[in-house]
């Protein structure tokens, strides 16, 4: 499938860093953010390209799904299995990457100070 080709989540899905994922499935790889806000921070991406969780959420449920369940076994793996999944959605929300993304926060008791 054709991606833009300014995409670094595209390029990370598709091999082209040095980033190292460390869980995928069919639909999802997952990796650790470069800059972690937690003692585990993990990004969990569709290899498909959509701009944000509501077109992934639109085009392709069964991949949201599996995005999930993607998180659920990294939090598993890394931590107690709690964690918070953030999906940023506009400038305003903070997004700044334009390939759908969860961050999955975990590994310390969280706090609530979401705005
Ligand atoms: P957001 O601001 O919600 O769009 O999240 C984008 C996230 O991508 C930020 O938390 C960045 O730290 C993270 N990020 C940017 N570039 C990379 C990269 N090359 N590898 C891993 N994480 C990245």
């Amino acid at each position: 499938m054709s991606f833009p080709l300014d995409c670094l989540f595209c390029q990370i899905v598709a091999g082209e860093t040095d980033t190292e994922v460390i869980a995928q499935n069919a639909s999802a790889i997952a990796f650790r953010d470069i800059n972690p806000q937690a003692p585990v921070h993990v990004l969990v991406v569709p290899r498909e390209h959509y701009a944000d969780v509501a077109a992934l959420a639109q085009a392709d449920p069964a991949a949201l799904a599996d995005l999930i369940a993607l998180a659920q076994e990294v939090a598993l793996e890394l931590g107690d299995g709690d964690y918070r999944l953030i999906f940023n959605s506009g400038p305003t929300a903070g997004q700044s990457v334009y390939h759908c993304h969860g961050h999955i926060i975990a590994g310390k008791t969280l706090g609530w100070t979401p705005a």
